[in-house]
């Protein structure tokens, strides 16, 4: 695993952003975030977004502390309304009770809808 890491790190210019418990992701200097499928359901590189990239920036700004990295997640555009289903916090317990909040998929981990 460990020169895995090493290798995209180097490769990509990345660094880990979440271990956890899906594939490796990591965050490239320029900003975009990549799934390392080895290992776990493919053989390669992916680049991603969406809710794996948003969810992987929030998984890696609670782990690093470093709360700008959620900043790479997209800003609400003029129009569109906050998310219901997590109140615009982007994470919300996938039904009332279940105890942990995981990224929020009515809204992609973002905190806000389209408009229409
Ligand atoms: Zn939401």
């Amino acid at each position: 695993m460990n020169s895995w890491q090493d290798e995209v790190e180097d490769k990509y210019d990345a660094f880990l952003l979440d271990p956890g418990m899906g594939p490796m992701t990591y965050l490239t200097s320029d900003g975009r975030v990549l799934e390392d499928l080895r290992g776990w359901d493919g053989d390669e590189i992916v680049e991603v977004g969406g809710l794996h990239a948003h969810s992987a920036l929030i998984a890696g700004a609670r782990k690093t502390g470093i709360v700008e990295l959620l900043e790479l997640i997209p800003q609400p555009p003029p129009g569109s309304s906050v998310c219901s289903t997590c109140d615009g916090k982007r994470i919300a317990e996938p039904a009332p009770g279940f105890g942990i909040e995981l990224p929020c998929n009515e809204c992609d981990a973002r905190g806000w809808i389209d408009a229409g």
